[in-house]
């Protein structure tokens, strides 16, 4: 089945997104997008998670649990996961990976934790905008032991892009999905790295703000509507070698 998806979307709990980003305003404004998945990576944290997939309970809305994680090479990586279980194992490698610099929220902004209520229960005391220690070779292979499945955000843009950072998408990762800011960017970026053309892509909003959620322009195949099979999708969606 065809199912429209934006996979790359900040809760509160990012700084750099605005405190509207609540669970229930996200699912909701989802949900009259007529979006079918979605995806929740705030940066290198993931504790809003649960409470959106909490909040999306009684809507025909699946949640995909992530992160976007910064590698200690300052690559962005969508990292998604099919349980809440091996998210929290995740978040724990990254919390001690990181050298943990206090927040100040007026300068940054707030880095809000919410229930499914959309009451704040706490904040994230430690600065996000931050490369975890884990470098992008230990990362994807965390995650794939874990269960889950990487993606490269934005790789075209000037900064956190793997291709910027590292000059190419290293092939011994194994990775099948990539992601593209802006679509209309993909046939330059093809045309120049002739490899690129073996990767399937993503194009998600990174939407700070609920109005640059994405409409249900992009779709993914999946034999489901469910964590398994999207992340199955995004595992398995290798072109040709
Ligand atoms: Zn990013
Ligand atoms: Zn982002």
């Amino acid at each position: 089945m065809k199912l429209s998806y934006d996979l790359h979307i900040h809760t509160a709990l990012s700084p750099c997104a605005s405190d509207d980003m609540t669970p229930n305003n996200i699912v909701n404004m989802a949900a009259i997008k007529g979006l079918d998945i979605i995806g929740i990576t705030d940066h290198n944290s993931t504790e809003n998670c649960a409470s959106v997939i909490k909040a999306a309970k009684n809507k025909e809305l699946l949640v995909v649990p992530g992160v976007e994680l910064q590698t200690s090479e300052e690559v962005h990586l969508l990292c998604f996961f099919e349980n809440l279980l091996n998210l929290r194992e995740f978040q724990d490698v990254i919390d001690s990976s990181m050298v943990k610099g206090k927040n100040i929220s007026e300068i940054f902004g707030n880095q809000l934790i919410m229930d499914e209520k959309d009451h704040v229960v706490g904040q994230k005391q430690h600065m996000l905008l931050t490369s975890s220690g884990l470098s992008l070779n230990r990362a994807v292979e965390l995650v794939s032991e874990m269960g889950g499945v990487v993606v490269p955000a934005h790789i075209e843009r000037k900064s956190y892009s793997i291709i910027t950072n590292l000059g190419f998408v290293p092939p011994e990762l194994n990775l099948s999905y990539l992601e593209i800011y802006q679509p209309g960017n993909l046939p330059d970026l093809t045309a120049k790295f002739d490899y690129l053309k073996n990767y399937k892509y993503l194009f998600n909003s990174d939407a700070h703000e609920l109005g640059c959620i994405s409409e249900p322009e992009r779709f993914i195949e999946c034999k489901s509507k469910s964590l398994y099979e999207v992340i199955n999708t995004i595992k398995n969606g290798r072109r040709h070698k």
